[in-house]
């Protein structure tokens, strides 16, 4: 597949992603909104090994959101760059910092139960009042 490059708001943060996007979809779950200021988090998985840093890796900062799971983000600007969960060897990437068309579209929503009273879903897609198991939801 082609390489899917992504960025930060200020440019200082570059990456490479260079295997498949999976499990897509929208988190609605309040630490996502309130890390993004948004009604929900657009985000995919990668594999730890199909992910490459260009530039900048030492501007990203860590915040621990939950027990071993840490949200990186650019120190200068603040975007969300890519989360860490230590229970997987993968990575949450946020699908509004890449700079190519992944080719994946996001398929569900996560944390439907928790979402801002303020914002209706208004498409078709499935949805989650949490994170499904794996095992229930294939792909997600
Ligand atoms: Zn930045
Ligand atoms: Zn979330």
């Amino acid at each position: 597949m082609p390489v899917v490059r992504g960025s930060c708001l200020c440019r200082g943060v570059k990456y490479e992603i260079t295997g498949p996007l999976m499990r897509s979809g929208h988190c609605h779950c309040s630490n996502c909104r309130k890390a993004h200021g948004a009604a929900f988090r657009s985000r995919a998985r990668v594999r730890v090994g199909d992910f490459r840093w260009v530039q900048g890796e030492e501007l990203v900062k860590y915040f621990e959101s939950s027990p071993g799971f840490h949200r990186g983000f650019c120190s200068v600007c603040g975007a969300p760059i890519v989360n860490r969960p230590e229970r997987t060897p993968e990575l949450g990437i946020a699908l509004g910092g890449l700079d190519d068309d992944p080719g994946i579209r996001p398929e569900r929503h996560f944390y439907a139960a928790s979402k801002a009273p303020w914002f209706e879903i208004t498409d078709d897609l499935p949805q989650h009042a949490e994170l499904p198991p794996r095992s229930e939801v294939p792909g997600a």
